[in-house]
């Protein structure tokens, strides 16, 4: 069934108008007709069931049903990370809003090549990537800051784990790390009351050596070895916020089965 984002509050049997686009999407490109049911989520109400109402050339309109699934906040997880070139950034806003990214910070570092972004394409991905993943809500994407910025008004009780790539932190403790910066467990049980975190990736070039100095000084920054390989940096932001999601236990949630989905 096609899933949509769509801001407005929900309420049954409420009538909602569609945007031209999305309008386009469901009767010319999905060709449903008057009747056809769809998914909705607003960010705040859950999902909700809905029916097409009427198909107009350039617009639709939607008659709310039943509420089909409760809300739910994805992981308290910020993901700040230098963009790279090319369509690098989009695979880390489509990866990160997948993996359950809260909030997703841009990031301007000295080697940055990338210093301006595209906030309408990049909303429109994590849109799509939401909508497709089944996800109840947008993450947040932040405008664009330098890290000078982002550090010197941190929240120092917000933990934050940076990919070394240099060598000098401890390789393959993320487990452990998440541990020892929480000073509670990270296991799947304690997710409920687990804390908030926040993971920096940097730059093709990697962070310069002022930085790592600054990262190394700032007690609440905790470098984190990804291995013995130098990942990408859109690998290496998948990896890690896999990695955290998989130790919060957010993982051991199931997809919902759909009957008639899987063959
Ligand atoms: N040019 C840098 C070099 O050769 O050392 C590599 C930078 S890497 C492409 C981009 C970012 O990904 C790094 O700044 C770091 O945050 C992260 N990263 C990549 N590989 C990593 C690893 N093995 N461990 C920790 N972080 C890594």
């Amino acid at each position: 069934m096609p899933r949509l984002y769509l801001p407005h509050p929900f309420t049954p049997q409420a009538e909602l108008t569609l945007d031209e686009a999305q309008a386009h999407y469901l009767t010319q490109v999905l060709r449903l007709k008057p009747g056809d049911t769809v998914q909705l989520f607003n960010g705040a109400d859950g999902e909700w069931r809905a029916r097409i109402a009427s198909v107009a050339k350039r617009a639709a309109t939607l008659t709310l049903d039943a509420q089909t699934r409760s809300f739910a906040p994805v992981p308290d997880l910020m993901v700040c990370f230098a963009p790279p070139r090319g369509g690098r950034t989009e695979t880390i806003i489509e990866k990160a809003t997948e993996l359950g990214a809260r909030i997703l910070q841009p990031v301007k570092t000295e080697f940055s090549v990338v210093d301006r972004i595209n906030p309408q394409r990049l909303e429109a991905t994590a849109r799509e990537a939401a909508e497709q993943s089944e996800r109840l809500d947008l993450p947040e994407l932040r405008p664009m800051v330098s890290l000078s910025q982002l550090l010197g008004s941190w929240d120092a009780t917000r933990p934050l784990l940076y990919g070394d790539e240099s060598g000098a932190s401890e390789g393959a403790r993320i487990q452990r790390l998440g541990v020892s910066v929480s000073s509670s467990s990270l296991t799947p049980e304690s997710w409920p009351l687990a804390p908030s975190l926040s993971i920096l990736i940097g730059p093709e070039g990697g962070f310069s050596p002022a930085e790592h100095a600054l990262l190394q000084r700032l007690p609440f920054a905790h470098g984190v070895s990804l291995g013995p390989r130098i990942l990408r940096a859109d690998t290496a932001v998948i990896t890690l916020t896999a990695i955290i999601m998989s130790i919060w236990g957010d993982w051991h949630e199931r997809p919902r089965f759909q009957p008639g989905s899987i063959a």
